[in-house]
């Protein structure tokens, strides 16, 4: 019987993948993968493997989850090395949870491979250290996609701490986004940045605070927001002070200069 590997593959560019799972993709048999995963790093599986793409298509999820833990269970039936593939870590906001009870529940072995999570890929983009022993002891990945989205209960936990947010699928709506922190007692002069397509050509930044970050134009998805006095040092970001300016549109483009 296979084994099935739960597998970061980061944030989209190929040298952010582990050694273990470069190795992996190449020995694959199936790959089951998510929309975010890049195609640069699809293009290192073996010519004879199987990709199947069990991700959103034209922003409908063409496979339920249900699908998706039976196809996994039926790959490991009938192949030596079942790969599923997921954006940055598959132990972040990647129902992972749900793919391991399916496989312990048929006795299927096993292992998990950790990828660099979007947290971690946009503070190095955004050179911005998600931890600083002078302004945040503590850091939160979160979401308002929860599993049951109409509890009406507040996501963001108010903290007396300094602490700095990773928002994860943060969506389109900023000025929810911004009034929702602003609910949680964050303050409107908090600094925060978007970064959006992480390690892609396309990656953009955009640095504003709490308050303006209401009037500002939403960067594609994929993006995350990091809130926090640690923001205050992003570089490579365009800064928008929608307050000052008014509400101009200022966009930014910020090219991936690591290459
Ligand atoms: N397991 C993934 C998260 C999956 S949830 C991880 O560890 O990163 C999907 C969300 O992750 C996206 O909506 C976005 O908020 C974030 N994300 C994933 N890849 C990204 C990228 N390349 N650039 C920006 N955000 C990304």
């Amino acid at each position: 019987m296979a084994k099935v590997y739960l597998v970061g593959a980061g944030p989209g560019s190929a040298d952010l993948l582990t050694l273990r799972a470069f190795r992996l993709i190449q020995a694959a048999d199936v790959i089951l993968f998510d929309a975010l995963v890049g195609s640069e790093v699809l293009q290192l599986a073996s010519s004879n493997a199987r990709l199947i793409n069990v991700g959103k298509r034209s922003g409908r999820k063409s496979f339920s989850q249900e699908d998706i833990n039976a196809l996994l269970i039926y790959a490991a039936r009938s192949a030596e090395v079942v790969v599923r593939l997921k954006g940055g870590d598959p132990m972040v906001f990647g129902r992972a949870a749900e793919e391991m009870a399916a496989l312990r529940e048929q006795f299927i072995e096993f292992e998990i491979v950790p990828g660099v999570t979007a947290a971690c890929s946009a503070a190095a983009a955004a050179k911005v250290s998600l931890t600083d022993r002078r302004i945040a002891s503590e850091v939160s990945f979160l979401t308002a996609q929860a599993c049951d989205e109409n509890t009406g209960k507040q996501w963001i936990e108010p903290s007396e701490k300094n602490r700095t947010l990773v928002i994860y699928m943060p969506g389109q709506d900023y000025e929810r986004l911004s009034s929702d922190l602003l609910r949680a007692g964050i303050s409107a002069t908090t600094p925060c940045v978007v970064v959006s397509k992480i390690s892609s050509a396309d990656q953009q930044l955009l640095r504003t605070n709490v308050g303006s970050l209401a009037l500002a134009t939403p960067l594609a998805a994929p993006a995350v927001i990091i809130v926090g006095e640690v923001a205050k040092s992003a570089e490579d970001a365009i800064a928008v002070d929608l307050e000052r300016f008014g509400t101009q549109e200022v966009r930014s483009h910020v090219a991936y200069s690591a290459r």
